[in-house]
């Protein structure tokens, strides 16, 4: 029974249907799909006829496959598009909520961001954070933030300490350069509007490199935090104090109506400092050299009256010390010649112009000379030969006095070897030591360098240390003293008399000679008195155990009178000038032949 659909072909039965058809059934209906092509197949169901079992009859039906599935598939498919549409609704759905629910915390996160991005690093308003990844990050970002909180506040608290110490010093927490420049401009300012003066003092310890060289750079800070201190109280409140640096202090007076207010301030500055400082066992006894400057009459701007004030504490300093001085013009001038000095010695230095003199010291019995004093000279190429009062000083102030005494200390170790050498016997050399080279800690050292590199016995070498160097400090120099003697080098002190040794300590050194300052031995003739302490000091020195040294003997009188005293040597421009070492041998040839006698 063939169900052909309106228009369609009849169903032809070929292989494949006969088969299907003449196959014994297996149940009791059968069903196939048959057909080449999607439109041609059919649907064959086949049935055994029951009651023509015998007659292996079968009954067909044939339906086109088309008509089977068609609706089944548009069912199908209607199903399945429910389905899809179905679930796009709700994965849009889903996405949308998901997208609202995510956007809420993204926007949260911006938020954040964008509040630190602004500076604003407190932590954010709500303290619960959303679960998940977003609520993780959005932790991260206020911890960040807190953090970044803090190292504002520490890169703030550190800005503001770098600008205190920019313009403070740090040892006396007093104004620096910086500072004091800044207030003297803004009391310059109002200074002219109410016309009136602006004071500025420049002060400088007198020999602090002493003091720090002697007790240490501790003692030395703890010493300019005290005077800091005295400095501050001192002054008005309405004063400011200042440190340049070193031992430089700055006091700036504004508001004055006449130069004269300048003066108690000095006055009450000078006198605070000079009261004793108590510096663990030891006191010290701080002086202090004080320049000033006023406006507008020494200058009208801050810098140069800084620079006036300085000019005028050297001036004070060049005075002796211990004083105040108003700047002039002269100061300045001299300062420059100062400085031209300072330069030119450090060229002469590294250029070899310097050279060493040699004086004889001849004695008093024989005539023979027995030592030599040396004497350090300057060959400027400008100026000739610079007498070392002129720079000594200032070498002594820059420090070139360190290299400069080690080369004036070996000239003369070398030297004395080399009298020695040729034939002229012991002729021991005096050098004199500064203040600085003495109480500076390396002394002993530079003394054994320059005796071993030029293998000078230490008995040739003497050493000549002025009294007052002595004085300052008379417990350390003492052990220094001790030190070199026991080198081998013999000790004189210089210009004896001119300084305030106590006699009951002089006793307590280890010295070999008492040199007579020159001043005592021109007044020979003169003055009486000096004459009588001429023959004190001999008469001491000789109870003591001591060769005594007349310097600076001139005429055969001063000798005469000398010789009377039981003085021991002589030294002079009457014996010889200092000269060069070819020189003194000429003086050596005239006085140390064998058997002569120049008495
Ligand atoms: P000083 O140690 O007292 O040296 C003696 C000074 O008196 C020398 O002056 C010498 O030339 C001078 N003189 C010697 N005999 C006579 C005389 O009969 N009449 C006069 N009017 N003067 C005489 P100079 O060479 O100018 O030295 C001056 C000072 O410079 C020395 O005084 C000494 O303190 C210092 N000095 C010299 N050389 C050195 C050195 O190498 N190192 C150190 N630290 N100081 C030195
Ligand atoms: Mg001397
Ligand atoms: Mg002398």
């Amino acid at each position: 029974m063939d169900y052909p659909r309106p228009g369609a072909s009849a169903v032809t039965v070929q292989a494949p249907e006969r088969s299907f058809m003449l196959a014994p059934l297996e149940g009791a209906v059968e069903r196939a799909s048959i057909g080449e092509t999607s439109t041609a197949r059919r649907v064959w169901i086949k049935v055994g006829l029951q009651r023509a079992q015998d007659a292996d009859l079968r009954l067909a039906l044939i339906v086109p496959d088309a008509d089977m599935s068609g609706p089944v598939d548009a069912q199908f498919q209607h199903a399945l598009f429910g389905l899809i549409a179905f679930g796009a609704a709700i994965f849009a759905a889903a996405g949308v909520l998901g997208e609202f629910a995510v956007r809420r915390k993204t926007a949260r996160v911006m938020n954040t961001i964008a509040r630190i991005d602004s500076g604003h690093y407190e932590p954010g308003t709500t303290a619960s954070f959303p679960r998940g990844e977003l609520g993780e990050v959005m932790q991260a970002l206020d911890r960040m933030a807190r953090s970044l909180a803090q190292q504002r506040q520490a890169i703030a608290n550190h800005t503001a300490q770098l600008e205190r110490q920019a313009r403070t010093d740090p040892l006396t927490h007093l104004a620096n350069r910086l500072q004091l420049l800044e207030k003297l401009q803004l009391e310059i300012a109002q200074a002219r509007r109410q016309e009136r003066l602006v004071g500025v003092m420049v002060l400088d310890l007198d020999r602090f490199k002493a003091v720090n060289d002697s007790l240490g750079h501790s003692r030395g800070d703890a010493l300019l935090i005290e005077v800091a201190g005295r400095l501050q109280e001192s002054v008005r409140p309405q004063d400011m104090v200042g440190r340049l640096g070193g031992d430089e202090f700055v006091v700036i007076l504004p508001n004055l109506q006449s130069t004269e207010d300048v003066m108690p301030v000095a006055h009450q500055i000078l006198q605070a400092l000079t009261l004793p400082i108590e510096m663990g066992p030891a006191t010290w006894q701080v002086s202090t050299s004080l320049g000033v400057a006023i406006y507008p009459i020494d200058g009208s701007d801050g810098e140069v009256l800084l620079r006036n004030a300085d000019v005028a504490m050297y001036g004070a300093k060049e005075l002796g010390g211990n004083r105040m001085a108003r700047f002039c013009e002269q100061m300045d001038q001299a300062l420059t010649a100062r400085l031209q000095t300072e330069a030119g010695l450090r060229h002469a230095l590294q250029h070899g112009d310097l050279r060493l003199h040699f004086q004889p010291i001849v004695d008093a019995g024989t005539g023979r000379v027995v030592a030599a004093e040396a004497l350090v000279r300057w060959q400027d190429p400008r100026r000739g030969l610079v007498s070392p009062q002129e720079f000594i000083p200032v070498a002594e102030d820059t420090g070139l006095i360190v290299p400069l005494g080690a080369w004036v200390l070996r000239q003369a170790c070398e030297q004395a070897r080399r009298w020695q050498d040729d034939g002229w016997g012991d002729i021991p050399v005096a050098v004199n030591l500064s203040a600085r080279q003495f109480i500076g800690s390396s002394i002993e050292d530079e003394v054994m360098q320059a005796l071993a590199s030029t293998n000078c016995p230490a008995h040739l070498l003497q050493l000549e240390i002025t009294e007052s160097c002595i004085m300052d400090q008379v417990d350390q120099a003492l052990q220094t003293m001790h030190r070199l003697a026991a080198l081998g080098v013999e000790l004189a002190i210089d210009d004896f008399g001119t300084g305030y040794s106590s006699l009951s300590q002089l006793k307590r050194f280890p010295v070999h000679k008492l040199k007579i300052d020159r001043s005592f031995v021109s007044d020979i003739g003169r003055d009486a008195s000096d004459e009588v302490l001429v023959q004190a000091i001999i008469a001491l020195a000789q109870k003591l155990g001591l060769r005594t040294v007349a310097e600076g003997v001139e005429t055969p009188e001063q000798m005469a009178f000398l010789k009377t005293c039981g003085c021991d040597e002589f030294q002079g421009y009457l014996i010889a000038h200092p000269g060069l070492a070819a020189d003194f041998t000429a003086v050596l040839q005239q006085r140390n032949q064998p058997g002569q006698l120049i008495p």
